[in-house]
């Protein structure tokens, strides 16, 4: 015979516990029965509906007269029965799913169970993050000029990262205020030290010290440095690199390729500028801007001052030059004489390009991984 829950009348505890250990004896019986979604159904609405559920009427039955002294301790036993009621509801129910998914296997009469016109689950798609998005464009810009892709280790040594691009031993970008140096190290000799790079340059002299002149090689990557997070500023970030060498590579073929890439990448109506500036590993050495892509060039947007290019009409982009000499003087013995060949090189910021590109304010907003603004990119 069916479980009925009766009115409480005696609330001594042994009393409660009684009518508790009855109705869930019941539930335990009741559970059992459960073989497939209808059933289920009907255990649940038994138990749960709010209207006449078996934990409605232990609600009006043992609890609504219950004397005020034992109010309290009934109403304990009430909410356990409440959570173990919920539970075994909750644990037939994924038992059901389980079975329904089985029940593709399992031939005709176990597919009637399965609903198929219900929609399908929706999968949300990821999609490129920004700053990945901006050097794969920069990347194919030189791929389609003869350039291959070349990749490197995030952990260098100080002679990859430092001595063999020319940097003096003292130079201020040894010390630990610019640079990440992995710990437990000072035991070694310098140039063996590990770090993480600080820029992708190391991967122009492995790839130097592998294959021999012609080479055309464009480099992403990430690099780190020792600098507080800040909306410009972000102790991990992206460089694209480029390295070109052969026999009589001039700076004319620089500005030439490089004036060709901006045009491709931002718009046929950028120009470009070089202006002299200095890196250890390349001389002469030259910062390039692009006429800004934003107010056109005009420094302002309307009435109001253009931000990205403080109002000059000009955005630095990246820097570049002819490969120092001495940095060849490294790879001498793989066909990089100095005397035969001459090259250059270039590097930019991706996440500087992004943020310029997408007009974001701040860096940061790219690796805090928040699905609410990178989905701004899907
Ligand atoms: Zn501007």
């Amino acid at each position: 015979m069916a479980y009925t829950v009766s009115k409480l009348t005696d609330y001594s505890a042994a009393a409660l516990e009684r009518a508790s250990a009855e109705l869930l004896s019941a539930l335990g019986d009741e559970a059992a029965a459960v073989k497939n979604e209808a059933d289920w159904k009907g255990f649940r609405d038994r138990w749960m509906a709010r209207k006449d559920g078996v934990l409605t009427q232990i609600n009006e039955r043992w609890l609504k007269n219950a004397p005020k002294e034992v109010k309290r301790d009934a109403g304990r036993q009430v909410n356990l029965i409440k959570e173990q009621v919920e539970q075994k509801v909750d644990q037939l129910k994924n038992i059901e799913i389980e079975e329904d998914v089985n029940a593709l296997d399992h031939g005709p009469e176990a597919i009637g169970r399965v609903d198929i016109s219900l929609p399908g689950a929706r999968r949300p798609i990821g999609a490129e993050h920004p700053v990945i998005k901006t050097t794969n464009e920069m990347v194919r810009v030189f791929q389609k000029l003869g350039y291959s892709v070349a990749e490197g280790p995030v952990v260098e040594t100080d002679y990859y990262n430092f001595e063999a691009l020319n940097f003096p031993p003292n130079h201020p970008a040894r010390d630990t205020q610019d640079t990440l140096f992995i710990a437990g190290q000072q035991g070694k000799p310098q140039r063996e030290r590990l770090l993480l790079r600080t820029h992708t340059s190391p991967v122009q002299i492995r790839t130097m010290e592998k294959m021999r002149p012609p080479i055309r090689i464009v480099i992403p990557g990430t690099v780190h440095r020792n600098d507080p997070p800040d909306a410009s500023h972000s102790p991990m970030f992206h460089q694209i690199e480029g390295l070109a060498v052969d026999t009589n590579i001039t700076f004319g073929d620089l500005k030439g390729t490089l004036d060709h890439a901006m045009k491709e990448f931002f718009g046929s109506s950028v120009k470009t500028s070089f202006r002299p500036s200095f890196f250890p590993f390349t001389e002469p050495s030259a910062e390039m801007f692009v006429s800004c892509f934003i107010c056109g060039g005009s420094g302002r947007r309307g009435s109001d001052p253009c931000r990205p290019c403080k109002q000059t009409g000009w955005i630095e982009i990246l820097g570049c030059g002819m490969v120092d000499p001495n940095v060849f003087e490294f790879v001498k013995d793989n066909g990089y004489d100095p005397k035969k060949v001459s090259g250059f090189a270039f590097g930019m910021g991706a996440d500087r390009i992004a943020l310029l590109k997408y007009g974001v304010d701040d860096i940061q907003l790219f690796f805090q991984g928040d699905v609410r603004f990178l989905g701004q990119w899907a």
